[in-house]
């Protein structure tokens, strides 16, 4: 079969005129933000938005507001042109439905860079998280209070007001009607959904199931760098969690039993533990 790549925006002006410019031929845009290094997990994603809306918008964009100095913002993989074969592969069964938005850095303000060095999206050479050095003249950020202080964000504070506020400004250039997101990253969906019923954005958020390897590992861009014996131990998360819903669904209910089981579990191939918490699916009580 004869695949086309689709095609790439990177400017974000030309971004929006091309939304506008579908809109006002009647038809919907769905949204799915990635970070690229594409697999089956972003596929899946993918594949709903083009069953819900009639163009999807693939973004491609590595957010340094969302890693803090610790993080591996470096050193995140990537593979584009291996990204743009995997979408060809799809949009080959659907022409023109799909486009790939990859801008440079979307917190450059038209030469504004607060005085500093202007430098591949970094400050002074190097590839910077944007939050800690002035965020090149970036100093607006979207909170959402609450969410984003639990689980993830205990050990990760400046995570979600990352993933909140570049997910608002791909709104803002997309303005797409349906945006798709991972339950891999069960918090992020859901703080996302809080934040556009908070701020009215007349956008559908749709959560998407976890999509896994055969052994059960849930796909991830950043599995690449476990080591063949941490990949191995890394399946005790998902069995953990397995043998805590099949033990609920036999009628343990005592929150810390489960808990306990779920520990044990990692404890035994020497996880280092974040957090085991059992909380509502929705408030995060
Ligand atoms: P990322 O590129 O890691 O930022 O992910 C982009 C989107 O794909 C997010 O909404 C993720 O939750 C989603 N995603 C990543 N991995 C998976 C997976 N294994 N199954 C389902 N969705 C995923």
């Amino acid at each position: 079969m004869e695949t086309r790549e689709p095609e790439v925006i990177r400017d974000k002006e030309a971004m929006r005129r091309w939304s506008r410019g579908v809109r006002s031929q009647g038809k919907t845009i769905g949204l799915v933000p990635t970070m690229g290094f594409l697999h089956d997990g972003h596929l899946s994603l993918v594949h709903q938005s083009l069953s819900l809306a009639d163009v999807t918008v693939v973004s491609i964009y590595v957010n340094p507001g969302q890693f803090s100095p610790s993080e591996d913002l470096s050193t995140y993989p990537s593979d584009f042109s291996g990204d743009l074969a995997k979408l060809a592969a799809i949009s080959s069964s659907v022409s023109d439905a799909i486009v790939v938005f990859n801008p440079r850095n979307l917190y450059d303000y038209d030469g504004d860079h607060g005085g500093r060095k202007k430098t591949n999206g970094g400050v002074g050479g190097r590839v910077v998280s944007c939050v800690e050095e002035g965020g090149l003249g970036h100093e607006t950020w979207v909170r959402v209070e609450r969410l984003e202080k639990v689980l993830c964000g205990k050990s990760r504070p400046v995570f979600f007001r990352g993933v909140a506020t570049i997910v608002t400004k791909l709104f803002n250039i997309v303005e797409p009607d349906v945006a798709m997101f991972g339950k891999k990253d069960y918090q992020q969906w859901r703080i996302i959904q809080r934040m556009v019923r908070d701020l009215d954005f007349g956008i559908e958020i749709v959560g998407s199931d976890i999509a896994r390897e055969k052994d059960g590992l849930a796909m991830s861009s950043r599995n690449v760098h476990l080591s063949g014996e941490e990949r191995q131990r890394a399946l005790s998360i998902n069995r953990s969690l397995s043998m805590a819903k099949a033990s609920a669904a036999q009628g343990k209910t005592s929150c810390t039993e489960l808990k306990d089981m779920i520990i044990q579990e990692l404890v035994g191939v020497s996880a280092r533990i974040d957090y085991v918490e059992v909380r509502s699916i929705t408030t995060f009580t």
